[in-house]
């Protein structure tokens, strides 16, 4: 058991009532230096027993993850959840879209809490309900919203998911987005895409798995009048990406990737397809984290390996393939500082409120919206033939 000190981006205080994630964190907190809060951690999960059932994202800090009963990406901890109605309280070691789809698909007895509401997310934050409604009025306008249908990726607002659900998309995750995509363009004649909010996670999959090209996609960009988009560049694009990326994939660049090739022989690049297309472009493989997880696990003993993804995870496999040689694709730390925000006093005052019967910091998505959602993601759970893996 560990607990790690890990350096966090500060966040501000108050309520960003237009974030998908609120900044407060209210209640006494126990002090980081206590020696006992792993016992005490403990002790409040054997006290709460089946009535709470604790999930952990692949990204987590390892002092978090030893109190996950289950580890994974965020749609496979959704379902988790949703496959365990005794448990009364779901604690989210997570961001906060992850709990809200979370609480979309756990019953009405179950209740969802985020041991800390900064744990937000700064790519689903680029996507604004407000912001994507001017975008679809502006696609209105020039005359193309009919042929247009959205598709966001798992890592949105429940809003943004809503959205998707009422105007006819539907949800995706980083292992389906091909199939999403072809779904998508079955939909209409002349289909376009409004691919929300991971431009590289569109682009990566129009691209390498549609047979698309750079000239078939325009990016979005919310901050300017119309997109910064003219209305023929809207005509001719088949892919209009949201522009929104992930502050922790995005960071990766293409000429590590060369450094690492010519310093470790042998090496194999194994990338998040949230990573920038010019860093796809060099990589040996593209994946999910669970892609990314089961690569390394079946990889032969003394294999190289530089993996682009959240700095906790390929952390955690070097520590578990000591055989391997685990290489990290940058130069400086990049951990995802709003995953971070979880630690083990946030977890420690989480559960033992519960078992003082108090809920905090519980995420709750109104019931229009969850029944919204729901159809863009039960829409995705019908695709066929590909595992939902974020
Ligand atoms: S790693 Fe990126 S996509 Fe995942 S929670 Fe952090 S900012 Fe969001």
């Amino acid at each position: 058991m560990t607990t790690v000190d890990l350096p966090l981006l500060p966040l501000g205080h108050g309520r960003d009532l237009s974030a998908e994630r609120g900044v407060e964190c209210p209640g006494d907190l126990p002090p980081a230096s206590d020696p006992d809060l792993v016992a005490r951690a403990q002790a409040a999960k054997e006290a709460l027993g089946d009535r709470v059932f604790v999930l952990g994202h692949h990204y987590q800090r390892d002092e978090v993850i030893q109190f996950a009963d289950v580890t994974g990406d965020s749609f496979k901890l959704a379902r988790e959840a949703a496959a365990r109605p005794e448990a009364e309280y779901i604690v989210f070691c997570g961001v906060h879209f992850m709990a809200e789809s979370a609480d979309i698909l756990t019953g009405p007895g179950q209740q969802v809490v985020l041991p800390d509401l900064a744990a937000g997310c700064s790519m689903a934050d680029m996507a604004r309900l407000a912001q994507v409604e001017d975008a679809w009025d502006a696609l209105t306008e020039a005359g193309i919203a009919d042929s247009v249908v959205p598709v966001t990726y798992m890592n949105s607002s429940a809003d943004i998911k809503a959205f998707c659900g009422r105007n006819g998309g539907a949800v995706c995750t980083s292992s389906n987005a091909d199939v999403a995509l072809e779904w998508a363009f079955e939909q209409k004649p002349d289909a376009k895409v409004l691919f929300l909010p991971d431009q590289h996670l569109g682009r990566n999959t129009a691209i390498l798995k549609m047979g698309m090209t750079l000239e078939d996609c325009v990016v979005w960009d919310p901050r300017q009048p119309n997109g910064g988009l003219t209305a023929d560049q809207l005509r001719d694009a088949r892919m209009i990406l949201w522009k929104g990326h992930c502050s922790v994939h995005g960071r990766f660049s293409p000429d590590v990737v060369d450094d690492l090739r010519a310093t470790i022989p042998g090496v194999q690049v194994l990338v998040h397809p949230e990573c920038q297309h010019e860093v796809v472009l060099k990589a040996d493989l593209v994946g999910s984290t669970e892609f990314i997880i089961k690569t390394i696990e079946a990889a032969p003993a003394g294999s190289s390996w530089a993996i682009g993804t959240e700095l906790n995870l390929v952390k955690r496999l070097a520590a578990d393939h000591p055989d391997k040689h685990i290489a990290f694709l940058d130069k400086t730390v990049c951990y995802c500082s709003t995953m971070n925000r979880i630690d083990l006093p946030h977890l420690v005052w989480a559960l033992e409120s519960l078992v003082g019967g108090t809920v905090v910091n519980r995420i709750e998505v109104d019931p229009e919206t969850e029944a919204q959602a729901k159809v863009a993601l039960q829409r995705m759970l019908d695709l066929p033939g590909r595992s939902h893996k974020d």
